[in-house]
């Protein structure tokens, strides 16, 4: 990242936020008539991704697709681009007629000034993502048109009456929600090599869970809230990305199964290799992990989220209820697939010995990279409905939303002891030698270095990928990325060394989460 980038990222920080004016008539906006659009699409950068010394890798993973697959609703004449500021500059010093902004809780500020910039100088700014769904009348003041929910029916909806010069303040996505005829992703509007992961895929939308802490719910009140896409399209859409790897970026990729079914059936051949997400339940319900892994499947992000019952009661996490956790871990070991267990500290039976359980079992049970959160009551959440009737939210301060600062009075650990739990439960299972401890957990010698690799080169290598951020060359990693994610096969199995499944286990006792 050179130094301008930084300067300019710090400018708009001190940019003054300015006074609304409220809606005004896009007649003064809009270019003369039939004259094409130009638009800049802005993802502005999280709270947690600005500082000036340092670029964690996590937040130049993938593209924003949200944005890309809005601009594939403009006329083939308009004008577009799309500026993540996670990886590249933001100037403000262009005249567009229409600025797309999408506005996540950690960076709702900073929208809002982006926002106010360019309405002062002309442009029809508009507003949305999961952040204006949840709280529709802070976002208003700052937007010519807001959307709520997602944007597949309401941004072609805009773009039509913005044409024709009589936008509406609000577009809600209520009903006809489908992801069918929704043209393919404008993917030429972003820059692959700023990206370690540019072949980033969204094939279904929501998630058929309702977890209280999720945003899911709120963000698709109103419609359908899980769809897919059709198997032809999604597809298609794989066929026209170059290279081997994908990340599926979908809350829960087996969430459908006779999608996945069909969907893994036809990514036979293409010699593939994916990760993506999924939920306890599914992994351990019928074969459909197996045809994800023999499709290509090499690493899993799974929501353990606590290994308290009481916790998963009290949050509706019930398709993690019941569920044996190591039988998971077990099964997608047993089929060459690394995990990212996903775990949330400070739930309502959570005491001080929260941390190290967790540490030690995710360590125990061989995953390979795990994803700590202080629990964060997201507003249009039934958390943080409970947490407001409650009287327990501390501050609606969005920047500290961002699941590493505590918001909220825990019920039993107090809140220092909380963060301070959290950053431990990091530094510990990180640790080299925790690291090597849970690679040793595998079966083959591929997959011991495959984990050893994959976590080690995650968080102990944060200049090098900081470098390689600066520089926008993150793309060159790709390949090693791929090479780590290959296929253990049969015979990597066989050539093991040490055959750790006929050794007494000390996981041996079933362990139920009920
Ligand atoms: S399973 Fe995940 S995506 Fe689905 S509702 Fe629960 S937290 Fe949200």
């Amino acid at each position: 990242m050179s130094e301008s980038f930084m300067d300019r990222l710090i400018s708009i920080d001190s940019l003054s936020a300015l006074n609304s004016d409220g809606p005004r008539h896009c007649a003064q906006l809009l270019p003369p008539r039939n004259h094409p659009l130009k638009i800049k699409f802005i993802l502005p950068a999280l709270t947690e991704a600005t500082s000036p010394y340092w670029r964690p890798i996590k937040y130049s993973l993938f593209p924003p697709l949200g944005l890309a697959t809005l601009a594939a609703y403009l006329r083939p004449d308009d004008e577009a681009m799309i500026v993540d500021e996670h990886v590249e500059p933001l100037t403000l010093n262009d005249a567009p007629h229409l600025v797309v902004i999408q506005v996540y809780i950690t960076n709702a500020y900073r929208a809002y000034r982006i926002a106010d910039h360019y309405r002062a100088i002309g442009a029809f700014v508009c507003l949305g993502g999961l952040h204006v769904t949840s709280l529709p009348h802070e976002a208003a003041p700052h937007a010519d048109a807001i959307f709520t929910g997602p944007g597949e029916q309401t941004f072609p909806a805009f773009l039509a009456d913005f044409r024709t010069g009589s936008p509406r303040h609000i577009y809600s996505s209520n009903s006809g929600r489908t992801l069918e005829r929704v043209p393919p992703i404008r993917r030429d509007l972003i820059h692959r090599s700023y990206y370690l992961v540019p072949n980033s895929i969204v094939v279904t939308r929501g998630c058929p869970q309702h977890c209280d802490f999720c945003y899911k719910d709120a963000f698709f009140q109103g419609g359908r809230g899980f769809y897919t896409q059709r198997v032809d399209d999604a597809l298609a859409e794989i066929d026209r990305l170059p290279g081997r790897h994908l990340y599926f970026l979908d809350d829960h990729l087996l969430g459908d199964r006779r999608f996945a079914e069909s969907l893994f059936a036809g990514m036979h051949g293409m010699r593939r290799i994916f990760q993506g997400a999924a939920t306890v339940d599914s992994i351990l319900r019928g074969d459909l992990i197996e045809r994800a892994a023999e499709a290509g499947m090499r690493s899993i992000f799974v929501g353990f989220e606590t290994l308290a019952p009481e916790n998963l009661r009290r949050s509706n996490k019930r398709q993690n209820l019941n569920r044996d956790y190591k039988a998971v871990t077990d099964r997608l070991h047993s089929l060459g697939i690394m995990i990212n267990g996903s775990f949330v500290f400070g739930m309502d039976s959570d005491d001080p010995t929260v941390f190290r359980r967790t540490v030690d079992w995710a360590v125990e049970h061989g995953l390979t990279t795990a994803t700590f959160h202080i629990q964060t009551p997201y507003p249009g959440t039934r958390l943080h409905a409970q947490m407001q009737r409650e009287g327990r939210i501390m501050t609606n301060n969005w920047d500290l939303y961002d699941t590493r600062h505590v918001v909220y009075r825990p019920a039993i650990l107090d809140a220092e002891t909380l963060k301070e739990g959290y950053d431990w439960a990091y530094r510990e299972f990180y640790r080299w030698s925790a690291i090597a401890r849970a690679s040793l957990h595998h079966g083959t010698l591929k997959h011991h270095f495959k984990h050893f690799f994959y976590a080690s080169g995650w968080k102990k290598f944060e200049r090098l990928w900081d470098l390689m951020i600066r520089a926008r060359r993150l793309n060159r990693m790709t390949p090693m990325l791929e090479a780590v994610l290959s296929r253990i096969t049969r015979s990597d199995r066989a050539a093991s060394l040490t055959d750790i499944t006929s050794a007494p286990s000390p996981d041996a006792t079933p362990e139920r989460i009920a």
